[in-house]
C-alpha cells in the first residue's frame, strides 16, 4: 500500500477523525540505520542505530509534529500560522502552509539560521520576519502577538506537535521489536525528547512494548540550560538548531529524565562536529550539525561505561546534513586538492592519497 504519511499511518493514535483533511507530505517512516564501523572504534560491544529525521520531507523531524499542528490548524479554521525558529520549524511551516494553502509567518535570529533552512522558508513563501535578537526573544514574540492576530502558533508549544512527533518512538519499536534499552537526543526546546518519551509509554502502556527505554538528551555546552540547572540569556553555539537558552518544555523534560531514569548533559562545538565528521566519513550518513550532538554524547559515555555494554541504543539525526552546508564545507576546505589540468597532476593526486 502506498505510504501516505505519519497521521494515516497512526490514525488511531493520534486527535483526528474520518472527517478531518489530513495535510501531509508523507512524512515519518524514516530508516533506522544500524552503525557497522562506529561502534569498533569505540571498543565496546554496543548496539547503534541512528533514526534518520534528516529523510523528512523538509528535511527535519519537525515535519512529524508540523502535519499534525497545520492539520488541526485547518480544521479549527485557521487562515494563518506562526512560529519562532531556529530554522528548521520554519522551513517545515512554511511547506505545509503551503501544502494546506494558508499563509506562514516566520520569525528568525538575524545572521543564525542555517543557508539550507533559509532557503526552504522562502522558496515556499512563508513571510520572514527577521529579527535582531535569538529564537528565544522570537518565542516570547510570537506568544504575545498571538493574542494581538489571527494566527495559530506551530511551535512546540502546540500540544499536537508532540502528538505527531511521538510517532517515531511506534516506529522505532516496531522496526526493532521491542523499545531500545538508550535513546539519544539533542535537546533545545526539548519537545522532542518529551514527545519520544509520550511515545515509549503509550506502547509500554498498552504492551505493545515491554520495556522502556532510557531517556538522554545532550545539549551543546553554550546552550546548556539543563545541565546547568538554569535558563541560559546568551546561548551560542555552532549547532544553531539548538540554540537556545530559554527551553519551552522545561517541566516536561525534567519529568522525563525522573520517569525514564535519564541524564542531561553537554558537548562542546568540537566534539559536535567531531561527531558529525565521523559519521559522514564512517558510516556515510550526513547530519546537521545539532543532530549530531546525540551520537557525541553515546559515544562519550559508552566509552566512559555510563551506558553499558550489550545495550541497544537509539540516536536520533534531527536534520539533514544539506541544511547546513556552510559549517559542512568550512570543516573540509583544508583538505582540497588544487592542481592544473594535466594528467599528471591528477595522477599525482591520487597516488599521494590512496
Ligand atoms: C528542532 C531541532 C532540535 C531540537 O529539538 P527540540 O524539540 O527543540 O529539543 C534538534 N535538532 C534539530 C536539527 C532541530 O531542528
Amino acid at each position: 500500500m502506498r505510504y501516505t504519511g505519519l497521521i494515516e499511518n497512526y490514525k488511531d493514535r493520534l486527535p483526528v477523525d474520518d472527517s478531518t483533511r489530513l495535510i501531509s507530505l508523507g512524512e515519518g517512516n524514516t530508516p533506522l540505520i544500524r552503525l557497522e564501523n562506529i561502534p569498533a572504534t569505540l571498543g565496546k560491544d554496543v548496539d547503534i542505530y541512528v533514526k534518520y529525521e534528516g529523510l523528512n520531507p523538509t528535511g527535519s523531524f519537525k515535519d512529524r509534529g508540523m502535519t499534525m499542528a497545520v492539520t488541526k490548524a485547518v480544521e479549527s479554521g485557521s487562515k494563518a500560522i506562526i512560529c519562532a525558529s531556529t530554522g528548521n520549524t520554519s522551513a517545515s511551516a512554511a511547506a505545509y502552509a503551503a501544502r494546506a494553502g494558508i499563509k506562514a509567518f516566520v520569525l528568525i535570529p538575524e545572521g543564525k539560521i542555517a543557508l539550507g533552512k533559509l532557503a526552504q522558508a522562502m522558496i515556499h513563501g512563508a513571510v520572514i520576519i527577521q529579527i535582531k535578537g535569538n529564537f528565544d526573544d522570537g518565542m516570547r514574540l510570537v506568544k504575545e502577538v498571538a493574542d494581538h492576530a489571527p494566527v495559530s502558533i506551530v511551535n512546540s508549544i502546540n500540544p499536537f506537535r508532540l502528538q505527531g512527533q511521538k510517532t517515531a518512538s511506534f516506529e522505532i519499536i516496531e522496526e526493532l521489536g521491542g523499545a531500545p534499552d538508550y535513546h539519544c537526543l539533542p535537546v533545545g526546546n526539548a519537545g522532542n525528547i518529551s514527545a519520544h518519551w509520550m511515545g515509549y509509554k503509550e506502547y509500554f502502556d498498552d504492551g505493545t512494548a515491554n520495556t522502556k527505554p532510557i531517556m538522554v538528551g545532550y545539549q551543546a555546552a553554550g546552550a546548556a540550560p539543563f545541565v546547568k540547572g538554569k535558563m541560559v540569556d546568551e546561548p551560542e553555539t555552532i549547532a544553531t538548531a539548538i540554540r537556545i537558552g530559554h527551553p519551552q518544555s522545561w517541566d516536561l523534560a525534567h519529568t522525563v529524565e525522573q520517569e525514564s531514569n535519564g541524564w542531561f548533559d553537554s558537548l562542546t562545538d568540537e566534539e559536535i562536529l567531531a561527531a558529525q565528521k565521523l559519521l559522514t566519513e564512517q558510516e556515510g550518513v550526513f547530519c546537521e550539525p545539532a543532530s549530531a550532538t546525540s551520537l557525541a554524547g553515546a559515544m562519550r559515555d559508552i566509552k566512559s561505561g555510563k551506558i553499558p555494554e550489550g545495550s541497544k541504543i537509539v540516536c536520533t539525526l534531527t536534520g539533514h546534513g544539506l541544511k547546513d552546508p556552510d559549517t559542512a564545507i568550512a570543516q573540509c576546505s583544508d583538505e582540497m586538492i588544487n592542481i592544473n589540468p594535466v594528467m599528471d597532476e591528477v595522477r599525482d593526486a591520487i597516488l599521494n592519497n590512496m
